[in-house]
Order: C-alpha cells, then sequence, then structure tokens
C-alpha cells in the first residue's frame, strides 16, 4: 500500500513531484481543490454542500472536506493507495484525517526559505492564459512575453519577496506541529528539495520505499 501524504512549503516543487510520483506508482494524486471541484462537478450530495460553502466564498470545513476525501479513497482507483498533495495543513485536520484512513508515510520536503524567496520571486504569470514562468528554472523565450499569446508577464502580488516570506511564516507556523505529529507516530521522511527534479523525485521515491 502507498498511502502518502506529502508536506511542503510553496515554492518546494511538491505539486511537480507529486503528479510524478502518483503516476509512477499508479495511485490517484488529489489535492483539496481537486478534489472539492471533481464532488461539485459529480453533484454528489456532499459536493452539493460543499459548493454552498464555496458559492459563499466561505472555507469548506474540515470535517466535510474529509467525508468527501473518504468517499474518494473508497472508489477502486484508490485501492494501492493515494497521494494527498497539500492536506492536512495543519494538526487538526492530521487528527481528523487519522479517523479517515491509515496513512504509510508522510513525506516532508525541505528547502532552506533563502532559496524558497528566491524561487517563488522569480515567478512570472502570463494574465491571459495563466501559464506560470520561472525567470531561472523555465524562462519565456522572449524575455517578459508569454510564449503562447505574447502577452506581457507579470509578478503576483503574492510573490513579492515580503509577500513571499510572510507566507513562509504562516507556513512554517501552521506546519511545525504537523512534522512532530507525523515524527511523534514514526511516519515522517524528509526530503532534500534542492537540486534537480530528477534528483528530488530519485530522492522521493526512495522515501516512500
Ligand atoms: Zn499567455
Amino acid at each position: 500500500m502507498h498511502r502518502i501524504v506529502f508536506l511542503g512549503p510553496p515554492g518546494a516543487g511538491k505539486g511537480t513531484q507529486a503528479a510524478r510520483l502518483a503516476r509512477e506508482l499508479g495511485i490517484p494524486h488529489l489535492s483539496t481543490g481537486d478534489l472539492l471541484r471533481a464532488a461539485v462537478a459529480a453533484r454528489t450530495p456532499l459536493g452539493l454542500e460543499a459548493d454552498r460553502f464555496m458559492r459563499a466564498g466561505e472555507l469548506v470545513p474540515d470535517e466535510l472536506v474529509l467525508r468527501i476525501l473518504g468517499d474518494r479513497l473508497g472508489q477502486p482507483d484508490a485501492r494501492a493507495g493515494f497521494l494527498l498533495d497539500g492536506f492536512p495543513r495543519n494538526l487538526s485536520q492530521a487528527e481528523t484525517l487519522d479517523r479517515t484512513t491509515k496513512l504509510d508515510v508522510a513525506v516532508s520536503f525541505d528547502l532552506p526559505d533563502r532559496e524558497l524567496v528566491r524561487r517563488l520571486s522569480d515567478r512570472r504569470v502570463c494574465p491571459t492564459c495563466q501559464t506560470v514562468y520561472n525567470l531561472s528554472s523555465n524562462p519565456p523565450k522572449v524575455a517578459g512575453r508569454c510564449d503562447r499569446d505574447g502577452t506581457e508577464l507579470v509578478q503576483r502580488p503574492d510573490d513579492r519577496p515580503e509577500a513571499v516570506a510572510n507566507r513562509l511564516k504562516v507556513y512554517a507556523a501552521q506546519t511545525a506541529p504537523l512534522l512532530d505529529y507525523y515524527r511523534r507516530h514514526g511516519l515522517l521522511r524528509p526530503v532534500d528539495a534542492d537540486g534537480t527534479l530528477d534528483a528530488v523525485a530519485a530522492r522521493v521515491r526512495s522515501a516512500v520505499g
């Protein structure tokens, strides 16, 4: 069984590695956003309930997210396991998750703040087609212009250095107790997230066993 949770700060490359590992292991890659959108689109009773919160601009309560997740984990493609990306985000969600399913491993992506700030500060996005670029690792062909439509790229306010420092502070405050929790349960596998996609993927692969 591969019942996996990925934990990592914004900018650590967690989403890319999650998609890759899930494909390799043949298990579903589940992020909360996708999970909720799928339940809403399928018009399941829980999806409709979640939709009411989302339409009101409110956060979907953890209990409801967990019930939707429980439904999803009961589907045939999740029999060999699953990869949760970006959930749980805090200790209370982790404890609730424990009542829904057992886990085999929690992989945490470790990267120095300085490197995270650099990566996030290098992010640029096309306001027309939403394509995301990175000035150092994935630059556009023509400086400052989207490859697909030539629109001038912009930096999201969220990716400015001051905002990034704050996002990382919030993340650290929420996640430290979560890391402790999984460490105490013997599930935590820290992975050095610095390096090429392939190098990090190999470390992740050996961390999940
Ligand atoms: Zn574009």
